[in-house]
């Protein structure tokens, strides 16, 4: 069994505040959130991140966008904006090796993704 923790919670044995749930996708609220609004969004499916794609993870990934549009209406972010996104790798930060997309929004994020 995977010890990988977005794993754990897509198996419900750690717990999660779900905000999603169908047969490919979960989202949850982060547990440090950087945001007033930050949710993860995963596919069910294992794969370290975009790197290791597989093809039934694209295939769930490519329903993900809709999904992140859809929760941005319901926290209320869907007007004043917000930032989907996915770090890969060390220089990205990557912390989980589970792929997943951050959802961030309620205040202005900044206009710089990275500091020179
Ligand atoms: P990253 O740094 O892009 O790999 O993002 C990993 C994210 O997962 C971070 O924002 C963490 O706060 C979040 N995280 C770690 N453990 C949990 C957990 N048990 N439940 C919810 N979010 C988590
Ligand atoms: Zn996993």
């Amino acid at each position: 069994m995977s010890e990988c923790l977005f794993c754990k919670i897509v198996r419900k044995e750690i717990p999660a505040s779900v905000v999603y749930e169908d047969d490919e996708l979960l989202a949850f609220k982060d547990i440090a959130p950087q945001a007033p609004v930050h949710l993860i969004l995963i596919p069910k499916a294992h794969c370290e991140g975009l790197n290791d794609l597989t093809p039934e993870v694209e295939k769930a990934v490519a329903r993900l966008p809709s999904v992140a549009a859809k929760l941005a209406k319901e926290f209320a972010i869907a007007t004043s904006g917000y930032r989907l996104i996915s770090n890969c790798g060390a220089d990205a930060g990557q912390t989980v090796f589970h792929l997943h997309f951050h959802l961030l929004g309620g205040k202005a994020l900044g206009g710089k993704l990275c500091q020179l």
